[in-house]
């Protein structure tokens, strides 16, 4: 008879011993992926009309919405968004305020060398990584652009650090082209109400461009970024004060 192998039990942590945080993260994100996925299916498409009200009542509540994330020019706008990547834009704010009196073009901020520019940033996540990006864009900038931030996404995410993301948001607020970017908010946001349903960053995005009538693209990403963080939270959303929870088709909305 062959004989059975079995993995010692003692290898195997329970559940119970799986560091705490590591235990409500895998929840967490469990969670969100289960709601994606049930709004995903649950939700009729919106109308057409149904959508230009609810961008309507975006822009009459707050006609010119701004972006949260301090800068001074085009580049300082890039440096910002590529050091916001898993971090607050507060956090981000609070480090660039400094950085930024010393250092708003790249020349200014390749004078002031890796190290120091890592001693600005070091209050953010991934500080080191970032301060290596900062460096290496600004010196693409001044070799291959005229010292210049480019206007187009594929020489955008050629620079270092930079990805579809930040492409989208300085094409966005630097050059006022009608990009969708899609961080964590408009992604919850997309999602949840069935504006624009998808498992992935660019699928939620192309949903996006494809629904959004063109009259509010400019501020769009605003309005639902905004959205998402006061109004749509992420674990409690304030659905009681939302300008659009007559037309959400969140199954668990609480209104
Ligand atoms: S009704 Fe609730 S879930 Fe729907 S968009 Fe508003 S806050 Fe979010």
């Amino acid at each position: 008879m062959p004989k059975i192998i079995r993995k010692p039990l003692s290898k195997i942590p329970p559940k119970s011993k799986l560091a705490p945080a590591k235990r409500v993260k895998k929840t967490a994100r469990k969670s969100v992926e289960k709601s994606v996925e049930k709004s995903i299916k649950a939700s009729k498409p919106w109308t057409p009309a149904e959508v230009y009200e609810a961008f309507s009542r975006f822009r009459k509540a707050n006609p010119e919405p701004r972006g949260e994330l301090e800068h001074l020019n085009p580049y300082t706008l890039l440096v910002a968004v590529v050091l916001s990547a898993q971090a607050t834009d507060a956090g981000v704010n609070k480090a660039t305020r400094e950085l930024f009196a010393v250092a708003d073009t790249p020349q200014k901020t390749l004078a002031l060398g890796e190290e120091r520019v890592r001693d600005y940033i070091k209050s953010i996540g991934l500080y080191r990584n970032k301060a290596r990006n900062v460096i290496a864009l600004s010196e693409k900038l001044i070799a291959d652009f005229n010292s210049e931030v480019p206007r187009t996404r594929a020489e955008l995410e050629s620079l270092p650090g930079a990805g579809r993301k930040t492409a989208n948001v300085v094409l966005n607020m630097a050059f006022g082209e009608h990009t969708m970017a899609v961080d964590t908010h408009v992604f919850r946001v997309g999602n949840r109400t069935g504006l624009a349903p998808g498992k992935t960053p660019l699928e939620v995005e192309l949903g996006l461009e494809r629904v959004i009538p063109d009259e509010f693209m400019l501020h769009a990403h605003h309005w639902l970024i905004l959205h998402g963080r006061y109004t749509c939270l992420a674990r409690k959303p304030r659905c009681e004060v939302c300008l659009i929870n007559d037309l959400c088709r969140w199954p668990e909305k609480t209104v």
